[in-house]
């Protein structure tokens, strides 16, 4: 098989979900190092990263904890859970021999560098992990569009959509055993089909620039090298 990537750039989108585990809430310890050990595959083939985070797992705008908040306020405190992720992100990944920086779209500076596209882009060359924090520092939007957004000023050849699931099916696998994953869609056929994808905005700003998108489940071991390797793992969704 081969070892040449497929993909020279690549953006990352973890939810914070992914970073939770079995649990109900927070970070687990073990997936987050599952995550940062699938990282470091694909940093060691010579794959440049970058990573937006969510914040599901503390905190999200929309949530029954924020029930009767101003919306713009909750936001804010969902990107700020977004930070948080990051920072135990880039912990977990120095533990590993991997150098990571963590940029944020909302200044704070003593814990994380502002979100500077130059910069970021000289880190990815120099072979660094960049963790885009706070999503797009705007409340109303989501870190699916934050990804989005990144992955187009990065220049990355492809969007990598880690979900729980190892792709989109033409039904939810859990429910219909007979539900099949799609290798390939268009971003037509998934409209058609009302298959989601990303979000709304994120969705249409990756058609829109020709951004493919690879929905793949970072819960299955070497998933993401397959992936970054060219190789049948999860779905592509293409222009
Ligand atoms: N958020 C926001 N603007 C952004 C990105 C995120 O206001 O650009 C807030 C929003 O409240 C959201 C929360 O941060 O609910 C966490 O982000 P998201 O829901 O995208 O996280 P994920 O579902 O990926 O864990």
């Amino acid at each position: 098989m081969s070892q040449v990537p497929a993909y020279k750039r690549i953006l990352l989108k973890l939810s914070g979900e992914a970073l939770m585990g079995d649990d109900s809430y927070g970070i687990n310890r073990t997936t987050i190092e599952q995550i940062v050990g699938q990282i470091k595959e694909v940093v060691e083939l010579g794959v440049e990263v970058g990573i937006v985070i969510g914040g599901g797992n503390i905190f999200r705008g929309v949530a029954p904890a924020a029930a009767g908040m101003d919306r713009a306020t909750a936001d804010y405190m969902g990107m700020m859970a977004t930070v948080m992720n990051a920072l135990a992100l880039k912990d977990a990944m120095t533990k590993v021999g991997l150098i990571a920086r963590v940029q944020s779209a909302l200044t704070m500076q003593q814990i994380a560098e502002p979100y500077v596209r130059g910069k970021a882009m000289q880190y990815l060359e120099e072979g660094k992990v960049v963790i885009f924090a706070a999503g797009t520092g705007n409340p109303f939007f989501t870190t699916d569009t934050a990804a989005a957004l990144r992955g187009m000023e990065m220049n990355v050849d492809i969007m990598l959509k880690a979900t729980k699931v190892d792709g989109v099916y033409t039904d939810d696998p859990k429910k219909n055993p007979d539900a099949v994953r799609y290798q390939t869609l268009t971003f037509d056929e998934a409209i058609s089909r009302n298959l989601k994808v990303m979000d709304a905005t994120a969705f249409a700003l990756c058609r829109d620039q020709n951004l493919n998108i690879k929905v793949f489940s970072i819960f299955k071991n070497g998933a993401l090298r397959r992936v970054v390797l060219g190789e049948d793992e999860g779905t592509l969704v293409h222009c």
